[in-house]
């Protein structure tokens, strides 16, 4: 299962990575972006590619 790892240090909270999601696993919590629904990744990295400060560091896969 494919899911992004957010660095909540880097996070501005800009919520480009929510809008670009096709599958909406992200949203915006209290202090940065979070995975909610990461059952429902597809590993697209259209999160990592939205993201203007690079805090989506990865798609990992476990
Ligand atoms: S890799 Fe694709 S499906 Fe997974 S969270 Fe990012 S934009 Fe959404
Ligand atoms: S695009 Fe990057 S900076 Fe913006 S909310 Fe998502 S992880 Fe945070």
């Amino acid at each position: 299962m494919a899911h992004p790892v957010i660095s909540g240090d880097d996070c501005i909270s800009c919520g480009a990575c929510v809008e670009a999601c096709p599958c909406n696993v992200l949203e915006l919590g209290a202090e940065h972006a979070e995975v909610t629904d990461g059952d429902s990744c597809i590993g697209c990295g259209s999160c990592m590619g939205a993201c203007p400060v690079g805090a989506i560091t990865e798609i990992a896969e476990d």
